[in-house]
C-alpha cells in the first residue's frame, strides 16, 4: 500500500482551453479511504486517471511513497481499478475470475485460494463461488468486479470510479458498508469517486470536495458538515445544503436586513479582519423557530413539507429562501414564523471562504 503525494499537479486536455484540474497538492496517507466528491465535469475523473497513469498531467508530478511515478504507464503503477460497469470474464467462474489478478503474478496457489475466499467471503459471493459469471445478477458481476480491484495484497491503492452505478438501488447502501467493512480489514489506500454525497460519506474516512477543477476542502463527513471551508461544500453536503445570506457587520452582531444576529465573538473577530462579499452561513438542522418570545428575524412561511421524521420548512427572508428541518411535533404556523440562529453554528463566510 501506499501513500499519494500530488505535488503542483495541473492538467489542460489540449494547450490553451480550460484547466481540468489546478493547484493540485494533497497527501492522502497510506490505508487511507478517500472519497472524491463533486458535481459532473469537476475533474473527479480526470484525477484518478492520472493517478493510475491512464493520462499524463500537464503539470505536476504523482508520487507513491515518496517515488515518482508521474511518467510511468498504468501497467508499472500496481494499482487495482474498479470501473461503473463490471469488467470480468463471462465464462470463467466467480473462484477464476477472483484468482485471475493473482494467478498472472505468478502467486502459489494456496495463497491464493486463501486470499479468494477471503474476499469471496467479505462480499458475500461464498455460495457463488463455483458459478459462472455470466449466469449471475448484475449486482453479483459488480461484486466480482470489486473483489478483482481488492484481492491483491501488492496493490499502492485500489480506485473506484462510481462503483455502485449499476447497482440495485435497495441494495446499494448493503454493498456500501461491505466496502467500508472490506477496507477495515484489508487497510488498503482506496480512492473512490462519486457525486452521491451519501456514497461519500458512508464509504470514506476523508472526502475529498472538488468544485470546478479543485479540491475545495478535504476533511472528515463531520468536518463537511459543521464546518464547510467553502459555500460550495455548504451547498452540495447536505439535503437540503447550508443557508447562506449576505450581512454586513455592526458591533457584536451580523446585520441582515437591519435585523441583528449575535454572532461568536472570536468569530466576529476574525470577519472584521477578513476583506470581501461577507456571508453568514447556517444549516438548516440549527436554525430554529423562536420559543416563548424569544427574539428572532420575522420571516413568511412559504412551505411546510412533512417528510415522515421532520418538516423541512421553507422561509422567506425579503428575496431569499431559507430552510429548517424541524422536529416533526414542532407546530409551525402558515403565515409568520420567527428565526433563531444558534451563536455556535452560525458561520461567517467572506468571499466564499470560511472565516476563522
Ligand atoms: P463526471 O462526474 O461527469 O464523470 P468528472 O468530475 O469526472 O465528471 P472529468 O470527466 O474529469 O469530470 O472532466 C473534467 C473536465 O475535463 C470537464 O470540463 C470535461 O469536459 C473535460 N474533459 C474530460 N475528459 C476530456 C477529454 N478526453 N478531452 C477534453 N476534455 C475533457
Amino acid at each position: 500500500m501506499a501513500r499519494i503525494e500530488l505535488s503542483n499537479l495541473a492538467h489542460q486536455y489540449t494547450p490553451g482551453a480550460e484547466y481540468a484540474l489546478q493547484s493540485m497538492d494533497h497527501v492522502w496517507e497510506d490505508g487511507g479511504a478517500y472519497a472524491l466528491l463533486g458535481p459532473s465535469g469537476c475533474g473527479k475523473t480526470t484525477l484518478l486517471n492520472i493517478i493510475s497513469g491512464l493520462v499524463q498531467p500537464s503539470e505536476g508530478r504523482v508520487l507513491f511513497d515518496g517515488r515518482d511515478v508521474t511518467a510511468l504507464p498504468p501497467e508499472r503503477r500496481n494499482i487495482g481499478q474498479v470501473f461503473q460497469f463490471p469488467v470480468i470474464y463471462d465464462t470463467m467462474s466467480v473462484y477464476d475470475n477472483l484468482a485471475f489478478p493473482l494467478r498472472n503474478r505468478g502467486i502459489a496457489a494456496d495463497a491464493v485460494d486463501k486470499r479468494v475466499r477471503q474476499v469471496a467471503d467479505m462480499l458475500s459471493l461464498e455460495h457463488v463461488i463455483g458459478r459462472r459469471a455470466e449466469g449471475l445478477t448484475a449486482d453479483a458481476k459488480q461484486k466480482i468486479s470489486l473483489g478483482r480491484g481488492l484481492v491483491r495484497e501488492d496493490v499502492a491503492a485500489v480506485l473506484f470510479d462510481e462503483p455502485l452505478t449499476v447497482i440495485d438501488p435497495h441494495l446499494k447502501w448493503q454493498l456500501r458498508r461491505k466496502l467500508r467493512e472490506v477496507h477495515e480489514q484489508l487497510r488498503l489506500t482506496l480512492v473512490y469517486v462519486t457525486h452521491d454525497q451519501t456514497e461519500a460519506m458512508t464509504f470514506a474516512d476523508q472526502v475529498v470536495v472538488m468544485y470546478a477543477g479543485r479540491v475545495v476542502q478535504m476533511g472528515s463527513p463531520e468536518a463537511l458538515f459543521e464546518r464547510p471551508a467553502h459555500t460550495f461544500v455548504g451547498y452540495f453536503i447536505g439535503s437540503p445544503g447550508m443557508n447562506f445570506l449576505d450581512c454586513a457587520l455592526d458591533g457584536d452582531a451580523a446585520v441582515v436586513d437591519g435585523h441583528r444576529i449575535p454572532l461568536d465573538p472570536e468569530r466576529r473577530a476574525a470577519a472584521e479582519r477578513a476583506s470581501g462579499h461577507l456571508q453568514l452561513g447556517i444549516r438548516p438542522e440549527y436554525l430554529r423557530p423562536a420559543r416563548d418570545g424569544e427574539p428572532g428575524l420575522a420571516a413568511r412561511v412559504e412551505q411546510v413539507e412533512d417528510l415522515g421524521d421532520f418538516k423541512l420548512v421553507t422561509a422567506r427572508l425579503g428575496e431569499r429562501a431559507l430552510h429548517l428541518r424541524v422536529a416533526e411535533s414542532e407546530a409551525i404556523g402558515s403565515d409568520g414564523i420567527e428565526l433563531v440562529f444558534p451563536t455556535e453554528q452560525t458561520l461567517l463566510y467572506a468571499d466564499e471562504h470560511l472565516v476563522a
